[in-house]
């Protein structure tokens, strides 16, 4: 009897966690259920040694051709070289997850302004956009270059160094019903180890409604070139400037409450029954929390935690759905956790420069409001850094100056913001070259004839030349 054919997709991971990856774990899900494949996905750290995992992989493929997605990689340098290597000994090495088409394309224009990022089509066969069971049809025959020439999602660049990019199926919810969270592991000196996932996510929307239609916006200049007549860079943003979610996907719109709940039917279980605590990736969520809670109970599924990720004004607006919410989730002994709030700033330069359509007064009002819920349902609302919320707080950015940092600082004391809101580590301002502030930092050094550093996908808006 054959034995089955086999493929890896190896995704960045953190040192000492236990969370699921979505998007890898789906898509080797998709393909154990649909190809004659096998499929794992291969979760690795900054501090993994390489050549365990090369000897693995060697080990796990014999003789056969290696076969390996990398998806969610975070921008991290290592692991393009890792890619790279495979793939310059032989193996097909495919660029998937977010931002996989640019950034296997390249930087706009940098065959003519060579600092910028060249891409990373060096380091994989071909990379593939959209929805995972394009691998499908992909894994029938993977080994026939034509097949990747002309198969959905697919991006290469051709022996004639032309760019083929073809079209992306659209997403289709029937393959987004189940996700096998027994398929991720480490590799280490003992060989591959499974991790047992402690946190999971549910799909819920793809994309963000915020970045469902773009304008044009107007952005400062850096705190440290003068603007001449103090004038703004004008640049179109879909969603926040910075969002590379919002430039990748944009909003394709929410999935049915049935698959909803067959994502989370088949979640795995805690000890006592109830399903591991899972974020819910819906930007928007609370807009029909109430009937997926009623919808749970009535399934009789026991939930033990939801996680929620949520932008302050969509937050204010779901107050009465929120309560509704957390009524139900007493009655079923259900936590809800607002882990992450995209505040980002609390100065309105700031929040203007990010394009995040909200204001310091809206952030403050969410705040209150977050406070108020753990004072009336105590038992099941959590939203503070010490429950393990990590709210958005952007900084340094290109656009601080002393005034800022006043405004900022009179509004962290004034709340208290260091109490419960703010994060142990403010996060800088990344700016993927891809996302709507990659236009803006281009003009920037067009007008001023100046160079950003790249590195990588990642433009280092502090170092210039
Ligand atoms: S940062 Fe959040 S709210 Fe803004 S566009 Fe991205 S996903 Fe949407």
């Amino acid at each position: 009897m054959k034995t089955k054919n086999r493929m890896a997709i190896i995704a960045s991971y953190f040192e000492n966690e236990s969370y699921g990856l979505l998007g890898p774990q789906i898509a080797a899900t998709i393909i154990e259920d649909n190809t004659d494949y096998e499929c794992i996905v291969i979760a690795v750290t900054r501090n993994d040694d390489k050549s365990l995992i090369k000897k693995f992989l060697d080990e796990y493929f014999g003789k056969e051709k290696k076969i390996i997605g990398f998806s969610s990689l975070s921008g991290r340098e290592d692991l393009f070289s890792f890619s790279r290597e495979l793939k310059n000994e032989g193996a097909i090495t495919i660029l998937a997850g977010p931002q996989s088409y640019p950034d296997y394309i390249g930087e706009t224009g940098w065959k003519e302004h060579l600092h910028r990022f060249k891409g990373f089509s060096g380091s994989f066969s071909f990379s593939i956009k959209g929805p995972a069971e394009q691998a499908i049809l992909l894994l029938n025959d993977i080994e026939n270059q034509d097949q990747w020439l002309s198969s959905p999602g697919v991006t290469l660049i051709s022996p004639d160094f032309r760019i083929v990019s073809n079209s992306a199926k659209a997403w289709n919810e029937e393959f987004l019903r189940t996700v096998k969270w027994n398929n991720l592991y480490r590799i280490g000196k003992e060989g591959i180890m499974p991790i047992k996932i402690t946190v999971a996510q549910v799909v819920q929307q793809i994309g963000c409604p915020y970045a469902g239609r773009g304008h044009d916006i107007h952005i400062d200049y850096p705190a440290d070139l003068k603007a001449p007549n103090n004038e703004k860079i004008s640049i179109f943003s879909k969603g926040c400037s910075f969002c590379d979610v919002a430039a990748d996907k944009g909003f394709y719109g929410e999935l049915g409450m049935d698959t909803v709940l067959s994502q989370i039917s088949a979640l795995p279980e805690q000890e006592d029954g109830r399903k591991i605590p899972f974020e819910l990736i819906n930007e928007n969520p609370l807009f029909t929390l109430p009937v997926l809670l009623k919808e749970v109970k009535q399934n009789k599924i026991r939930l033990s935690q939801v996680n929620l990720i949520l932008r302050a004004d969509y937050f204010i607006r779901g107050e009465t759905r929120l309560r509704e919410s957390l009524l139900i989730a007493r009655e079923t002994g259900t936590r809800i956790l607002l882990s992450s709030m995209g505040f980002e700033a609390f100065d309105d330069n700031l929040l203007r420069n990010f394009n995040k359509g909200t204001d310091v007064e809206t952030n403050l009002r969410a705040i209150r409001l977050m406070r108020d819920m753990k004072k009336q349902f105590a038992d099941t609302w959590s939203y503070s850094r010490s429950d393990g919320a990590i709210h958005g707080f952007i900084h340094p950015t290109p656009w601080d100056t002393g005034e800022i940092f006043s405004n900022t600082q009179a509004n962290i004391a004034a709340y208290g913001l260091e109490r419960d809101i703010l994060p142990p580590h403010s996060t800088p301002l990344i700016i993927h070259h891809a996302c709507a502030l990659g236009d803006w930092i281009r003009e920037i050094e067009e007008r001023e004839g100046i160079k950003y550093r790249r590195l990588g996908s990642i433009i280092e808006w502090w170092k210039y030349e």
